[in-house]
């Protein structure tokens, strides 16, 4: 994939939020021959109990004997974030909001550590995340993830667990990173959507049809011109979803038509 790492077959961890990203991302990877060892990191964010059930879900729909069993960090942000909309459930970016209202304060250094950490004390040397192109977030982009990886290979003096020296730092990798959420869509082939999780307001252990990344999920099927498999608590309205004008639709897919894009490799 041009401009992405190329990714040799062998162990990758995968950073597993139960979203469509990181859905799509884990059959890619199966697909392209890897043995994948997810992560999820709880950090006592108001979806997480959604979220952790669609990753179960989702794993269960796979079954792939190259999925090594899940792991789970610790990673409490109560004592960061406060009463911040993420940990209160309250006052969540409506749909209608940029993608700027749902950003969290260093959200993938806090993510990232301790599977990065992980993954270079057992010989991983590639960790993936799921990020996409429209993800605006400067902890998502590819310099600052390069020099965070090699900062915390640093932090741990390249000794694995039993203290062996000499191991290069692990890599983060974006296979995704140059696709639309919609693009990835028209991409998962049969990945097992129905299962995915995200919504930053549950209702009902459904995703709530209101919020902003409600919004984004259902736009994202829209375009791809897939059926969304998502039970809403408030069903999406046809002219919201269906009223997606030009200023909606990436430049790229507009010049192109409505080929799907190149499968990443
Ligand atoms: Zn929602």
């Amino acid at each position: 994939m041009t401009g992405q790492p190329q990714l040799e077959n062998g162990p990758v961890g995968l950073l597993l939020s139960g979203g469509l990203d990181s859905a799509v991302l884990l059959v890619h990877l199966l697909e392209q021959g890897h043995a994948v060892q997810p992560f999820y990191v709880r950090c006592g964010l108001a979806w997480e109990a959604e979220e952790q059930r669609a990753v179960e879900r989702l794993l269960a729909a796979v079954r792939s004997s190259r999925v090594a069993p899940l792991v789970t960090f610790d990673m409490p942000l109560h004592d960061l974030y406060g009463s911040h909309w993420s940990l209160t459930g309250r006052d969540v970016p409506a749909a209608g909001t940029a993608d700027e209202a749902v950003y969290l304060p260093a959200r993938n250094p806090l993510l990232l550590i301790k599977p990065l950490v992980w993954c270079h004390q057992r010989g991983i040397r590639r960790l993936a995340l799921g990020t996409l192109r429209s993800n605006p977030f400067a902890d998502a982009q590819e310099d600052f993830l390069v020099q965070f990886g090699r900062a915390i290979g640093r932090a741990v003096s390249g000794h694995d667990a039993e203290g062996r020296p000499g191991l290069p730092h692990v890599e983060i990798v974006r296979p995704l990173a140059q696709y639309t959420k919609h693009q990835i869509l028209q991409l998962a082939g049969a990945a097992p959507l129905e299962w995915t999780f995200s919504c930053a307001a549950p209702a009902g252990g459904l995703h709530c049809g209101e919020c902003n990344k409600c919004e984004e999920r259902q736009r994202a099927f829209a375009l791809a011109g897939r059926p969304d498999p998502t039970t809403y608590a408030v069903p999406p309205a046809a002219t919201r979803v269906g009223d997606c004008s030009a200023h909606d639709i990436p430049q790229s897919r507009a010049s192109r038509g409505h080929e799907p894009p190149t499968p990443p490799r």
